[in-house]
């Protein structure tokens, strides 16, 4: 079985990048990739683990992005992996990707003040231990679902912490184009994620995202119902894009979601190996 999306402790999942190799491993996944959102450390830990698992590891990362801003309101947060399938990320990816913690954890501060000022009672202290240097807005959810203010994760970013959430803060994200741009800069083929949760109008964008150097789309998710991964395959074919797929496994903070539950053809996965080359000659990265 073929998982390219998964996440570790070191962003938001809660599995340790031993448990999720051998969680892998029991499931009967042979080719496990981390994309986590931000970070390579859960990947970086999962290296030597896999190989003594036997399992092939897909280095992957998870970038939030946005739309352009239209008519007063901000631009919808649209998310892209990136898989490094033959060399690692550059060095000035990296350093990059830090760039991008520093502005969560400025947003965490912001989200923290809006939660308090709604008469809501959570420290930043609280959020960092569950989530450390990564803390995102599931680790907000669980601590709004452990205090009772909510009955549960999805109506804590229904009520506050999502997009139309009454605490919901903005951040400054690259734009879609920006980001679709450092993954090929590092060598790295940038794939639409979940591509069900961007809604009608901007899958209209796609085009225009093929324009700035988008290679693949993720057509197999847990999201996803058959229909939808015929849509995304069709759409696939269509501009000419690589597939991608996997589970989104994030431990207890998705519970529903299981791995093993979503598995990439391997045909796929051949083509997108064997597209390596060509996708590092046409961005000019030789
Ligand atoms: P962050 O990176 O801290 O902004 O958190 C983003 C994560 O929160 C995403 O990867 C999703 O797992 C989750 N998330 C964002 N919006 C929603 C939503 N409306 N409903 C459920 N989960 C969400
Ligand atoms: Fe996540
Ligand atoms: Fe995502
Ligand atoms: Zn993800």
């Amino acid at each position: 079985m073929i998982d390219l999306h998964t996440h570790t402790d070191k962003s938001d999942g809660t599995s340790t990048p031993p448990e999720l190799v051998r969680a892998a491993a029991e499931a009967g996944i042979d080719t496990l990739g981390i994309s986590d959102h931000d970070t390579f450390a859960g990947y970086d830990e999962a290296v030597p683990l896999a190989r003594e698992a036997g399992i092939e590891l897909v280095c992957g990362i998870e970038l939030s992005t946005r739309l352009p801003a239209h008519s007063g309101s901000r631009g919808k947060s649209v998310h892209m992996l990136g898989y490094f399938l033959e060399s690692e990320p550059t060095a000035g990816f990296r350093a990059w990707l830090e760039t991008n913690q520093r502005s969560r954890r400025e947003r965490n501060r912001r989200l923290i003040a809006r939660l308090n000022s709604l008469g809501i009672e959570i420290t930043l202290g609280e959020v960092e231990a569950l989530g450390r240097t990564l803390a995102g807005r599931p680790h907000f959810a669980r601590i709004l679902v452990e205090k009772g203010y909510v009955a549960n994760r999805q109506e804590a970013f229904d009520r506050y912490i999502g997009e139309e959430g009454r605490a919901y803060v903005y951040r400054d994200e690259p734009s879609v184009e920006e980001g679709i741009r450092r993954i090929r800069d590092a060598g790295g083929l940038p794939s639409l994620a979940h591509p069900i949760r961007i809604g009608a109008k901007a899958e209209a964008m796609l085009p225009q995202f093929v324009d700035a150097g988008l290679l693949a789309i993720e057509a197999y998710h847990s999201d996803h119902r058959p229909e939808h991964v015929q849509h995304y395959l069709a759409l696939a074919r269509h501009y000419g894009l690589l597939v991608t797929g996997g589970t989104d496994f994030h431990g207890d903070n998705k519970p529903g979601v299981l791995l093993g539950s979503v598995d990439l053809p391997q045909p796929f996965w051949e083509k997108l190996r064997g597209s390596t080359n060509l996708a590092r000659r046409s961005a000019g990265n030789d």
